[in-house]
């Protein structure tokens, strides 16, 4: 197995074997660019070390001297030759990149004789001994693992004792007195001596940058960006060239477009006199790249020409390294830069605008995720102080950034709301009763529940940002205090929210708007053609159905209508429905709760009018509607004339231990007929009514949620319709509407077919679905999930990423059973995964019809469904 390869043995297709910065040097040299020469020795030798004992084998070895031959041949210089000095640099270099998370060692080849040589060839013997200093200092940090800041410590105090403020000013007695104590520390620190053989040098650093691919901020920048971690690093070991060797060297950073803006212009920085690290140090504040063209004007303009050439080959925007060493120009690495969500959408439509990249590639070079910060406003990041983080964090629930005063209730907000502040509403976990409280505030945070708690699945239906699951936070409701480690907080004290990050902050922090976007409209209308996919919003009030219409969605996926009964008088009637005696009183309170059901729809229809709307008739315990507090139910019990014993007694028969499980779903229609019967009704009226009034021809997609059994099905569907067409005989009308189910039980996965039999369509919940899967309970998994997650248990959080093999597979069998029963049946998803773009990439390979996710989740859809049909065609 060859383990070695010459720069000009490569080429840029092999990531895999070489890394990313040894396949782009490869393909750099094949250009014909100046690129000091090198090899790569690949991730295969890599992973080959780290299984198999942590030794180089003799074979590397052999191949690695071959290769330091051939390189002595090219370069006309040798290691330890008086003449002519090869000092090698080692680097390393992972199929993806992953910035400053592995080692590098610079000016490898010196030792105690060589600096004294390479002092002579230079004629700079400040400069070389700056080499040697920093080779002992990187050396002993990565090969040795010796603590960086003990060689920072005797930098700092030489400078103070001979009053030198920059690193360069050291003179070379100073630089020498350095190199001493540096091999004092590796004496005391290891017991052992820097190695002054050269070939030692090359092989332990090897072993270091292939030992690094398992350090612990690699391994965590990894899982971060979901990177497999038996991909293993290259190792390149370069010729080493020097921006440091003077005034007429440098040393820089460049990206071919501005990686903020996306705006077409040469972007970076430089240093006069510097190696690579000091760029990144930030101990001298670099040039502007600009500065570059009255510097060095002719190595400005070879720069500029090699990073439009460098940008036309590889199809986007660079960040090129570079270094000047004694006017002469080297590149030493190119790669995809990495740019922000505003950059990248501008990026992509203008490298299409001028033919480099097609629409597709243009699509696929968005992240769908990052698109989110476009859509909402967003804190300026410069503006936090460090004092303002509080250190706790919770889950990204729903995006986008708030400030207001803390509210631990909806009295509370509604006050500071009546006085003119902005409100946070701060609780362990929400409830529809703290709907309206959640209506006026900027922003919801709670301390308990996940990504489909009630507090985030509404947040994100009302497109409010929302925190969830700050477990750090120690929320006192009675107390109106809420504690994060030192850090007290009161009822009108302002604390913003970043919903995007799951980061909370104390006090006030500007937002930057995000101005409309003609590039990201590019994008979305690119999308929309391309997507195979529908989709749809879930949402329910006329300002929600209007955000997913702007965002083209093509109709409602899920209206869930239990949202409807959070305003005071709706949840008056509801409760005295629920706290009924007899079928005669629950009558009564359903025909009240009819008439404002009737607006409800009604408002629908008028704003979504032709486009399809799925609306699901009521799904949750119907505890949920009745109080707890004890002053509560005092007021209940005035309001609905009630003795507050009786209350109390009918509020405990309704306590379930896991409400989830529990009379919830189609389940209370079963005991309770007469509900969805009335909410059928409405829809249909609303629906006659509207069409009456418009001409409008609607078809209202009627959905069961929670069916578990066909028999369920049936007799629910049976006496649905069976009261539609009754309405519509009576009413001598035609309202083409249809009764679909949710998938959301394992078991109806299992007999797809026999409900796809009796269902007009199938909508999959995948936040049910999920929970009952797995057996974790959706509003407790907060607890433990992240620890899942951190012990490599989980790779993801299942309610946010479609769990493929469990979850996936009961999806792809449903579907499949379903269509062997109804090849047409309209499949859709309108759980919470209906907006991950992960998610949508299966769900779209699997035919489904449509997707469904909170409205400013739309374009992101788009995006990911798009992207998902591109990959399918390539
Ligand atoms: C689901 O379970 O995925 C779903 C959409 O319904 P809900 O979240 O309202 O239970
Ligand atoms: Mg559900």
């Amino acid at each position: 197995m060859k383990q070695v390869y010459q720069f000009h043995e490569g080429q840029g297709s092999m990531r895999q074997l070489l890394g990313g910065k040894g396949a782009n040097l490869a393909e750099m040299t094949r250009l014909g660019l100046p690129v000091p020469p090198g090899f790569t020795i690949t991730t295969e030798a890599c992973i080959y070390y780290l299984t198999n004992g942590k030794r180089l084998t003799n074979e590397l070895r052999q191949e690695i001297e071959t290769h330091i031959l051939e390189l002595e041949k090219q370069t006309g210089k040798k290691i330890n030759d008086p003449d002519n000095l090869l000092l090698l640099s080692v680097r390393s270099g992972s199929k993806f990149s992953m910035p400053g998370m592995m080692d590098t060692i610079l000016n490898l080849g010196l030792n105690d004789t060589n600096v004294e040589i390479f002092a002579q060839l230079t004629g700079n013997p400040q400069f070389a001994y700056d080499c040697y200093r920093r080779l002992l200092q990187m050396y002993g940090n990565v090969v040795y693992n010796i603590d960086g800041q003990l060689f920072e410590e005797i930098i700092e105090s030489t400078k103070l004792r001979y009053r030198v403020k920059q690193d360069f000013e050291l003179t070379v007695d100073q630089l020498k007195e350095i190199i001493e104590q540096f091999k004092d520390v590796y004496h005391r620190q290891k017991g052992q001596d820097f190695p002054q053989d050269v070939n030692d040098q090359l092989y332990q650093a090897v072993e270091a940058v292939f030992s690094s691919w398992n350090n612990n901020r690699a391994r965590v920048y990894r899982e971060l960006h979901d990177i497999d971690h038996n991909l293993g690093t290259a190792v390149n070991v370069q010729t080493m060239v020097f921006g440091n060797s003077g005034v007429e060297s440098g040393t820089g950073v460049l990206f071919t477009r501005n990686p903020s803006t996306g705006e077409n212009k040469l972007f970076g920085e430089y240093l006069i006199n510097a190696q690579g690290e000091d760029v990144v140090a930030g101990v001298r504040t670099p040039l502007d790249i600009q500065h570059l063209a009255e510097d060095m004007p002719e190595i400005y303009e070879r720069l500029t020409k090699m990073a439009t050439d460098l940008e036309k080959h590889y199809k986007d925007m660079q960040d090129i390294e570079f270094t000047i060493d004694n006017r002469r120009l080297y590149l030493l690495q190119t790669r995809n830069g990495k740019r922000t969500a505003q950059a990248a959408v501008k990026i992509a439509v203008d490298l299409e605008k001028e033919g480099l990249i097609s629409v597709d590639e243009a699509l696929l070079s968005i992240n769908p995720e990052s698109i989110n910060s476009l859509l909402h406003p967003i804190f300026d990041e410069t503006a936090i102080n460090d004092d303002q983080v509080l250190s706790t964090s919770g889950l990204p629930a729903s995006p986008g950034s708030a400030t207001g005063k803390i509210c631990f209730d909806t009295i509370a907000a509604k006050e500071m709301v009546s006085q003119g502040y902005q409100v946070v509403l701060l609780r362990q976990e929400t409830s529809p009763e703290d709907i309206e409280g959640m209506v006026i505030s900027e922003a919801i945070v709670t301390s308990r529940g996940g990504m489909t708690s009630h507090a985030a699945v509404v947040a994100r239906g009302m497109g409010t940002c929302c925190v969830a699951g700050c477990s750090d936070l120690d929320v006192d409701e009675d107390k109106k205090q809420v504690r994060c480690g030192d850090i007290l907080l009161n009822e009108g004290d302002v604390i913003s929210v970043n919903g995007s990050k799951g980061h909370l902050y104390v006090g006030e922090i500007p937002l930057i708007i995000n101005e409309n976007n003609e590039y990201l409209d590019k994008i979305m209308m690119w999308a929309q053609t391309r997507a195979r996919l529908d989709i749809r919003m879930n949402a329910e009030t006329v300002t929600d159905i209007q955000t997913g219409l702007d965002f083209n969605a093509s109709g409602i996926g899920l209206v869930r209508t239990e949202h409807m009964f959070f305003a005071p008088e709706r949840l008056k009637e509801m409760r005295r429905f629920i706290l009924s005696q007899n079928l005669e009183e629950r009558q009564s309170a359903l025909t009240d709760i009819l008439t404002y059901q009737l607006d409800d729809f009604k408002a629908i229809f008028q704003t979504i009018a032709d486009k399809p709307a799925v609306i699901r008739l009521l799904d949750p315990p119907l505890h949920e509607f009745v109080p707890t507090k004890a002053y509560e139910i005092k007021r209940l019990s005035e309001e609905l004339a009630v003795s507050e014993e009786i209350l109390g007694t009918r509020i405990n028969e309704l306590h379930e231990l896991n409400p989830m499980l529990g009379h919830r779903g189609c389940r209370l229609a079963i005991t309770f007929p007469e509900l969805y019967l009335m909410q059928a009704e409405a829809i249909i009226r609303s629906a006659i009514a509207y069409q009456n009034e418009t001409g409008v021809r609607v078809s209202p997609e009627i959905m069961i949620p929670l069916v578990g059994m066909t028999s369920e099905l049936v007799q629910l569907k049976n006496q649905i319709s069976q009261h539609i067409e009754k309405i519509l005989n009576d009413e001598s009308v035609k309202i083409e509407y249809t009764i679909g189910t949710m998938i959301e039980i394992p078991r109806a996965c299992l007999i797809a077919d026999e409900i796809a039999a009796e269902a007009d369509f199938f909508s999959f919940g995948t936040n049910d679905l999920t929970q009952m899967t797995f057996g974790f309970s959706r509003d407790d998994a907060g607890k433990f999930i992240t620890q899942y997650e951190e012990q490599g248990i989980l790779p993801k959080d299942p309610f946010q990423t479609l769990d493929v093999e469990g979850v996936g597979e009961l999806i792809k069998v449903a579907v499949e059973r379903a269509r062997s029963e109804k090849p047409n049946l309209k499949i859709g998803v309108c759980g919470e995964l209906g907006g991950d773009p992960v998610s949508i990439e299966y769900f779209n390979k699997w035919g489904l019809d449509y997707v469904s996710c909170s409205p400013f989740r739309v374009p992101i859809a788009y995006l990911a469904a798009a992207q998902s049909q591109i990959k399918q065609s390539l």
